[in-house]
């Protein structure tokens, strides 16, 4: 074997990369491999970014390993054009709205403010490990307690009506508040992107909740991106690794967790080589990594069952179009680099997109959010649902089918631009799996809904990051709180494991 290393991080995405800072700042000698040629995980590599618009790292977190802060959150909130059903776009600015009527401005201010300040209080979960289901220990206890106090302090009828709706279904909170509507349209998209659930789904409250609390450093959901975009955060942590002595070493693909007795004791190659270690977290998703590269010998057959069983499929797809000129408005102007575009014109269509997918096939108008990048001159699309499973297969014809699709609802918002595609791609979700080693190619590598949420995240039994062999542990979006780039898991399973004191 060559030589030991303190702790092993399996993959370099983002909360990969973070663990492994967090362990090297720690003084602990540490070694990231990643199957990819690149650093950055579902952040994407040069030639294509999967993640477009970034959320921003936990601010605790860009503390603790002191990362320029100017850097990670862009001095303005994030600019959105949700576009409506007349094609005419409506600009918001965390609770701002422009372009609808007085009324509804000032009902989804109220709803904003609201929902932002709730979000806040669960948000007091987001850097705690959960508590376990069995035997609690005294702290974690604590940080429900704090949560609980959090949501206390809201007040009696905003409590109250945090109780009512968390569960619920964004369809119905967000009808009765602001009708339905392009900026429904949109918070129905924040709910939903990412998940196997329409608006209609019960716990896509939650979700939206969740989205809120992660990803507004500064609070009151106001969505903020780093600076410099994903490049930038890909580079920040990459040298904060190094910096303080870890090493990553890319295009080195783990194919096996080594166990010695009831210890992780390394990992193995595909190359051959095996290099040990007693710690090993893993951002592999927790499909891949329990069933994959530990392998089911090591576990129990219920453990195997829940794992086999976690929903983890796939609903968005990826496209980037080159274009020959800068994407001109429905209405006028044009769209600017790194405006968040939502065609997502009412929460209806979203659900009638979601029937589609939840059925296997690809739905005729898919619900889109997009990014154009004015320096490579590229427009970059997330098209919700587009199922892991399609019927038939994702074929040349099948991509050929989205990509029409999704440029004919693009042009309900940018008319003409289909005429300026001077080339594409399209990554499906079963591509996402094979390129990034996530399960199902799912976005938080394994559902974010109730019953996979906090003590049961990633499933009932694999929850805490701690794996059933000691040494492992799970740092990725698979373990609490979930996707998107917050830097979150890889933060907690980091603390996890240091105080566990395992080396
Ligand atoms: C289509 C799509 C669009 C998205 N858009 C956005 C967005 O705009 N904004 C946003 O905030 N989030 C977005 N997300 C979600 C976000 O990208 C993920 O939630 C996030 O990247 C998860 O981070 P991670 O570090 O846990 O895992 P990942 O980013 O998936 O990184 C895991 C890493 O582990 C490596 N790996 C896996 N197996 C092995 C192995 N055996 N050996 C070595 N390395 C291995 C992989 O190659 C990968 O680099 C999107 C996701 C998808 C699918």
């Amino acid at each position: 074997m060559s030589p030991r290393y303190d702790a092993i991080v399996i993959g370099a995405g983002h909360n990969g990369l973070v663990a492994a800072a967090m362990l090297a700042r720690k003084g602990k000698k540490v070694l990231v491999l990643e199957a990819r040629t690149h650093p950055g995980g579902m952040l994407g590599d040069p030639e294509f970014r999967v993640a477009p618009l970034p959320y921003a790292l936990r601010p605790e977190i860009a503390k603790a390993l002191q990362l320029d802060q100017s850097m990670l959150y862009a001095a303005k909130p994030l600019e959105v054009l949700s576009f409506g059903a007349d094609g005419l776009p409506v600009r918001v600015s965390g609770g701002l709205a422009t372009g609808v009527d007085i009324a509804t401005a000032e009902a989804y201010a109220a709803l904003h403010t609201r929902l932002g300040r709730q979000a806040k209080a669960l948000g007091a979960m987001l850097l705690e490990t959960p508590p376990g289901l069995g035997k609690a220990k005294l702290s974690e206890t604590a940080a429900l307690a704090r949560m609980a106090l959090r949501m206390r302090l809201l007040g009696k009828t905003e409590m109250r009506d945090l109780l009512r709706i968390v569960l619920s279904n964004a369809w119905d909170l967000l009808n009765d508040e602001i009708g339905d509507g392009p900026l429904a349209g949109l918070l129905a998209m924040d709910a939903t992107l990412g998940g196997a659930m329409g608006p209609r789904s019960p716990g896509t409250v939650l979700t939206l909740l969740y989205r809120m609390a992660s990803h507004s450093p500064h609070g009151h959901g106001l969505r903020v991106m780093p600076e410099g975009g994903p490049d930038a955060l890909v580079k920040a942590l990459s040298d904060c690794v190094k910096a303080a002595g870890g090493e990553i070493r890319t295009a080195s693909p783990v194919e096996r967790i080594l166990v010695d007795g009831d210890r992780a004791a390394g990992v193995r190659l595909t190359s051959g080589v095996e290099i040990a270690s007693p710690l090993v977290l893993s951002n592999a998703s927790p499909r891949v990594t329990l069933l994959t590269l530990l392998g089911v010998e090591h576990l129990d057959g219920e453990f195997v069952r829940r794992c086999r069983t976690m929903a983890s499929k796939g609903m968005v797809a990826r496209l980037d179009f080159d274009l020959a000129s800068v994407p001109e408005l429905r209405g006028g102007g044009a769209l600017q680099s790194g405006q968040r575009l939502v065609v997502a014109p009412t929460m209806r269509t979203i659900e009638t997109a979601f029937n589609a997918a939840k059925y296997g096939s690809l739905p005729d108008r898919p619900a889109l959010e997009a990014v154009y990048d004015g320096a490579a001159r590229r427009l970059s699309v997330s098209a919700q649902f587009a199922p892991h499973d399609l019927k038939g297969g994702w074929t040349d014809e099948a991509k050929a089918r989205l990509s029409a699709s999704v440029l004919s609802v693009l042009a309900d918002a940018l008319p003409g631009v289909a005429s300026t595609v001077t080339g594409s791609r399209v990554m499906s979700p079963a591509d996402i799996e094979t390129g990034y080693g996530a399960a199902g190619g799912h976005w938080h590598h394994g559902e974010l809904r109730v019953d996979q949420l906090l003590m049961l995240r990633p499933f009932d039994g694999a929850a805490q990051y701690r794996m059933p062999v000691a040494g492992l542990y799970l740092c990725g979006a698979g373990a609490h709180p979930g996707g998107d780039i917050s830097g979150a898991a890889g933060f907690n399973a980091a603390r996890a494991a240091l105080r566990d004191g395992v080396h």
